[in-house]
C-alpha cells in the first residue's frame, strides 16, 4: 500500500500534469487516486476498485499520461466499453496532459471509419477505444498496436459482462510490447478476476479487502407497484422534482425507452431517450444537454447510460429492474457523485421482487420498500392517474383471495358462498376455494368478477354483519 498523499503536490508529477491539475482547481486526490496513482507510477500493473464517479479516470490517466512520450506512435491504450465513454476519457486526458504535446485518439463505432483513420494517421500517442473498432482498425492497418507498452482496461466488468473478453484477448495478444497493466472496475464478478489473472502480472489491488463494492452514498428506495402503476409512481417522482434536479430513468430494453418517452410526454412530463440506435452525434447532443441542464430527464437502457459523467443527477429510477446484480450499482452510481447527494428509486413489481431482494443481499443493500411519494404542496392533481391493478393480486389461475369478516362461528362455507352468488347474481364457477377461521374467511374470487363482487359484499350485509372485504396479496 502506498503512503497516503493529502495534495496532488505531494506527488511531484510531471511539470505539465502537475500545471493542468492545478489549473484546473484540483487539490486533493480521490481515494482511488491516492492508492492506484503512486503504484501505476512505480510501473506496477494495477487492479482498482472505483465506479464511474470516484475519480478512476485520472487515477489510470495521469500515470498513462506520464510514461508516454509525443512521439506520433501509439503507446497506450485504454479499451472502455461504449463510445460515449471513451469520448469523456478522452476528453479528461486531453485536459490532463496539458501542454505535453500528447495526441490522443479517440477509436469507436458508429462512425466514419475513413475519417477516423485519418485522424489516426495524423500521429496517436494514446487511443481510447471500444474494442471492436479497435480490432477493425488494426486489421485495416490504420492502428499499430505492436509497440504499445501501456493497456488499460476501463469498466472491465461491464466490457467483459458486454461480451468483450475474445475481442480483448485479441488486442492484448498484438501487444506483445506491452509492459503495464491496469484494470479498473466497480465490481469484481469471476469474469474479472479470470480476467485479471490472464492479462497482469503480479498485480497491486487498489480496492477494500472484501471485494464489496463501494456504494455510493445514495438514499435507496423501492416501491412495490404493479406494471400498470409504475408510470403513477414516476409522476409522483417527477413531481416532486426541484427545478433543477435531474433524472436518469432506466428500463431494460430500447423498446421501452421509447415508449417511456412517449407516455411521459404525452403526461406533459418531458423526457428524452436514449438508447444504441440513436446516432453518435445525437446521443452526444443529449449528454451535453443534460450537462448544461437543459434536459431534466432522461430514459435510457444501461449499455446508453454506461459511463454518463453528469454531476447533476439526483434522481435514478429504475423503472425496469435490471436483470444482473451489478448494472443496480452502475445505475445508481450515476447520482451521489464527488459526494453530493442523490436518491435512487426502484419500481418492484410482484415479478421484480426476488431480483431486489438479491441484489440487496449481493451487495448487502438496505433497500427499504416504502410508499409513493405524496403529492408536494399545492399540487393537487396526480401527472398520471392511478389505475385499477389486478394483476398484482392475481393467481395464476386468475383467482383473487379476499378475506371477510365472518367466520365458521357465524356461517358455513355453503351459506356464503350461496349467499355471495345471490347478492351479486354472478356463476358459482367465478368463486374458488374459500378457507374459514372461527371469525374470518379468505374466499377466492375470479378476477373478472373481483371488483363487483366487492363492491357488492361492501355494500350488503350478511344478517346485520359488515363483511369488510379486503383483497390479499398474492
Ligand atoms: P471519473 O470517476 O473519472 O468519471 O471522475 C468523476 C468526476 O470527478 C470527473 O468530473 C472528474 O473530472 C472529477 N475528478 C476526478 N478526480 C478529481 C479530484 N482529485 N478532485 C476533483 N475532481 C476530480
Amino acid at each position: 500500500m502506498s503512503p497516503a498523499a493529502k495534495a496532488f503536490t505531494d506527488w511531484d508529477l510531471d511539470v505539465a500534469v502537475a500545471t493542468a491539475i492545478s489549473n484546473k482547481g484540483w487539490i486533493n486526490p480521490t481515494e482511488i487516486q491516492i492508492e492506484a496513482i503512486p503504484v501505476a507510477r512505480q510501473g506496477r500493473d494495477v487492479v482498482g476498485q472505483a465506479r464511474t464517479g470516484s475519480g478512476k479516470t485520472a487515477a489510470f490517466g495521469i500515470p498513462i499520461i506520464e510514461s508516454a512520450n509525443p512521439s506520433g506512435e501509439p503507446q497506450a491504450i485504454i479499451l472502455c466499453p461504449t463510445r460515449e465513454l471513451a469520448v469523456q476519457v478522452a476528453e479528461e486526458l486531453i485536459w490532463l496532459q496539458g501542454d505535453s504535446g500528447l495526441s490522443i485518439q479517440t477509436v469507436y463505432g458508429g462512425t466514419d471509419i475513413e475519417k477516423q483513420a485519418k485522424e489516426l494517421q495524423s500521429g496517436a500517442d494514446i487511443i481510447v477505444g471500444t474494442p471492436g473498432r479497435v480490432i477493425d482498425m488494426s486489421k485495416r492497418g490504420h492502428l499499430k498496436l505492436a509497440d504499445i507498452t501501456n493497456f488499460c482496461l476501463d469498466e472491465a466488468d461491464r466490457m467483459l459482462d458486454m461480451g468483450f473478453f475474445p475481442d480483448v484477448l485479441w488486442i492484448f495478444e498484438q501487444m506483445p510490447a506491452r509492459e503495464q497493466t491496469l484494470l479498473f472496475s466497480a465490481t469484481f464478478p469471476q469474469e474479472v478476476l479470470d480476467a485479471a489473472e490472464e492479462f497482469m502480472n503480479d498485480p497491486v489491488y487498489a480496492m477494500s479487502d472484501d471485494l464489496d463494492v463501494e456504494v455510493p452514498e445514495i438514499d435507496q428506495f423501492a416501491v412495490r407497484i404493479g406494471r400498470s402503476n409504475k408510470l403513477w409512481v414516476l409522476g409522483r417522482l417527477i413531481a416532486n422534482m426541484a427545478e433543477d434536479d435531474q433524472m436518469l430513468i432506466f428500463t431494460n430494453t430500447k423498446r421501452m425507452v421509447e415508449l417511456l418517452e412517449d407516455r411521459l410526454g404525452k403526461f406533459g412530463m418531458k423526457a428524452t431517450g436514449m438508447h444504441g440506435d440513436k446516432a453518435q452525434n445525437r446521443r452526444e447532443k443529449i449528454l451535453n444537454s443534460l450537462r448544461e441542464g437543459n434536459t431534466r430527464i432522461v430514459v435510457a437502457t444501461d449499455v446508453a447510460a454506461r459511463g454518463i459523467d453528469v454531476d447533476g443527477i439526483t434522481h435514478v429510477v429504475n423503472y425496469d429492474l435490471p436483470d444482473d446484480t451489478e448494472s443496480y450499482v452502475h445505475r445508481i452510481g450515476r447520482t451521489g457523485r464527488m459526494g453530493r447527494s442523490g436518491q435512487a428509486w426502484s419500481l418492484v413489481s410482484k415479478e421484480d421482487m426476488a431480483a431486489l431482494d438479491k441484489i440487496a443481499n449481493t451487495w448487502n443493500l438496505e433497500i427499504p420498500y416504502v410508499d409513493a411519494p405524496e403529492l408536494p404542496e399545492g399540487v393537487n392533481r396526480d401527472p398520471v392517474r392511478k389505475r385499477e391493478d389486478w394483476s398484482e393480486v392475481t393467481d395464476p389461475f386468475g383467482m383473487v383471495s379476499v378475506s371477510l369478516e365472518i367466520g365458521s362461528a357465524t356461517v358455513t362455507k355453503r351459506s356464503l358462498a350461496d349467499w355471495i352468488v345471490n347478492e351479486a347474481r354472478i356463476p358459482e364457477i367465478a368463486l374458488g376455494e374459500i378457507q374459514m377461521k372461527d371469525t374470518s374467511s379468505t374466499i377466492q374470487i375470479h378476477v373478472e368478477k373481483a371488483s363487483y363482487v366487492i363492491d357488492v359484499i361492501k355494500k350488503r350485509q350478511f344478517g346485520g354483519l359488515t363483511l369488510n372485504p379486503s383483497i390479499l396479496e398474492f
